[in-house]
């Protein structure tokens, strides 16, 4: 089952890493990085974990962020999907068909040390035609785009833990 810091929600001020305080903005969506075990216990998921794509659609961005890279994908009728800070498959090119379950990449080490590897995802409802280039900037300020809470999308349940030592 996912778990999660307070930092890691959605719309959280919070920062989960380093010396946490404040984030600069909102957050624009999840923190994907802690599990709990059938046994109870709270791991991390491992650097090389493949992701699968959590709905299907199409490939419409791909760029790289400050930790990895990210995907934006398009699910008609009028969602758009983002997953940030990973490695992205070979095989996943703009325009490329994902079907539910298709592998879009993996769990990326953290290209900066005080921010430990997590893959982050944001949804987002497309108020209009999508006839700009989707990157975190445009997620964030475009107007025909509204982000939305994913995890009611991602699973119903999940736990919440105050403290994780990295
Ligand atoms: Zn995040």
């Amino acid at each position: 089952m996912w778990t999660f810091l307070p930092g890691m929600l959605f719309e959280s001020e919070r920062k989960w890493w380093n010396k946490k305080g404040n984030r600069e903005a909102p957050h624009e969506g999840v923190d994907l990085l802690l599990y709990k075990t059938k046994r109870g216990l709270i791991e991390r998921v491992e650097v090389g974990t493949l992701i699968p794509a959590l709905f299907s659609g199409e490939v419409v961005s791909i760029v790289e962020d400050y930790l990895g890279s990210s995907i934006f994908v398009f699910s008609p009728p009028n969602f758009i999907w983002a997953y940030g800070h990973i490695e992205i498959n070979g095989e996943v090119k703009k325009g490329k068909k994902l079907e539910r379950g298709e592998p879009v990449g993996k769990f990326a080490p953290s290209k900066k040390g005080n921010v430990p590897a997590h893959m982050h995802v944001s949804l987002a409802v497309l108020l209009g035609n999508c006839s700009f280039t989707l990157s975190w900037s445009t997620i964030v300020k475009e107007r025909r785009l509204k982000l939305i809470d994913p995890m009611p999308y991602i699973a119903l349940e999940y736990e919440l833990i105050e403290t994780f030592d990295f």
